[in-house]
């Protein structure tokens, strides 16, 4: 089969094995010239195939040769149908881990379902024993509540007032204004359903139970916080609620499981092209922004040398730095006052006619390209290829 990417607003349908496995390797590469981590080694990754789960796995299988176990939800190919990038990146993952002498397993299935986190258990005792390191990242549109069966969605609103501003349609190029109606309070009870920590307490409290938490276990889930830019559809929006509930579900781990010295923390992270952050409005436009902004500065970083960093200066660091609210901080060089203002005077120019010259385009548009192993030098994007590749 020969594959080009098919775009659909703000998706890319189809992925590209060849690509998808590059797109790993170089990961992997980068970990390797880094300095070694003195890290985790017997890690379960929750949301392992793509963005900040997939790096956070290959940072631990390379950066300190952990063990990895991941859970993801992809799409397996047909003959006829690619599977999705994260079905790819895996199995990219376990051919070179193979080739490594490292340990891997991942089990693909709905995450939120008690089943899932009963065979992950089973494969943790059978495996590994215990693990030293839970990552939480996942990204999902709906939850199943075990519990009640009910299905809950997550939606991208503003609180409060209806709000206008402008994005940036990645499909049709082009910059314009768009107004968002607000959450009801159910629409944000939902978002908190779905992206909130109930479901990460959920895993540690079973991982617990079945005794495969090792002592002095670490957790962390990811989250984004931003500034001014992006508060009213992130920060203080239906997600941001979402969010702040993470910080609530941290420190009720943290005091549950001092049996164990369980630490667990909320990582902040940057805003990068990964397929949850193209969704959402505002994001795009951002982020080509921020990444000319951060480029020119030196800053600019992907998912794997923010991972890198949060392993290295956070989490297996000695004595890391926290905010007041107890959480891992590796969204400065984004945050920081100089940089938001270079961002803001570029986001009041912005327009449809300057937007190429003002924000990086390229930039963003060949990262979301990259998602989907699209674009990536060296790859024959013209040859024919056999889309059905097993894990
Ligand atoms: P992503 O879409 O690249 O990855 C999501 C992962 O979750 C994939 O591995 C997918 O298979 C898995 N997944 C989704 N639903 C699942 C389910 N029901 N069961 C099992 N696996 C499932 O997203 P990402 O951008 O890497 O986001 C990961 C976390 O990082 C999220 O919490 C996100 O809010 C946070 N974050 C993202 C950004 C950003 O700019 N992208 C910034 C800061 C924090």
């Amino acid at each position: 089969m020969v594959i080009h990417p098919k775009i659909r607003g703000f998706i890319c349908t189809n992925a590209h094995p060849v690509g998808c496995a590059e797109n790993v390797r170089q990961q992997i590469e980068y970990i390797k010239s880094q300095p070694k981590i003195d890290g985790p080694k017997r890690v379960l990754v929750i949301g392992a195939s793509t963005g900040y789960g997939l790096a956070s796995r290959i940072s631990a299988a390379y950066g300190s040769g952990a063990k990895t176990l991941g859970v993801c939800f992809e799409k397996e190919p047909t003959e006829r149908k690619t599977g999705t990038a994260g079905w790819y990146n895996t199995a990219a993952f376990h051919a070179q881990a193979k080739k490594d002498g490292l340990y891997y397993h991942s089990i693909n299935g709905d995450a939120f379902s008690d089943e899932i986190k009963a065979d992950t258990i089973q494969r943790i005792k059978d495996d590994l024993g215990q693990v030293d390191l839970v990552v939480y990242s996942l990204a999902s549109p709906k939850r199943k509540d075990p519990v009640t069966g009910n299905v809950y969605s997550s939606t991208l609103k503003p609180i409060g007032d209806t709000y206008t501003t402008k994005t940036y349609d990645t499909d049709k190029d082009k910059v314009h204004d768009i107004t968002l109606e607000p959450a009801t309070e159910d629409d944000i009870a939902q978002t908190i359903k779905v992206m909130g920590g109930e479901d990460w307490e959920r895993w540690i409290e079973q991982l617990h139970n079945a005794g495969v938490l090792a002592d002095g276990c670490q957790t962390t889930a990811y989250t984004y916080i931003g500034k001014k830019l992006t508060w009213p559809i992130y920060g203080h929006a239906t997600i941001g609620r979402a969010k702040e509930d993470l910080d609530r579900a941290a420190t009720a781990l943290r005091t549950s499981y001092q049996d164990i010295n369980l630490k667990a923390y909320v990582s902040s992270l940057k805003a990068l092209v990964t397929q949850a952050s193209s969704a959402i409005p505002v994001m795009p436009l951002y982020i080509s922004l921020i990444y000319g902004v951060m480029k020119e500065e030196g800053t600019h970083e992907g998912c794997i040398e923010q991972i890198y960093r949060l392993f290295t200066e956070g989490l297996y660091h000695d004595n890391p730095q926290l905010d007041e609210a107890h959480r891992l901080r590796m969204d400065g060089f984004e945050t920081n006052e100089q940089t938001q203002a270079k961002i803001e005077a570029l986001w009041d120019q912005v327009t449809q006619e300057n937007f190429h010259e003002l924000a990086d385009y390229e930039g963003y548009h060949q990262e979301f390209l990259r998602l989907f192993g699209f674009g990536i030098e060296g790859v024959d994007y013209d040859a024919d290829v056999e889309p059905q590749v097993a894990w």
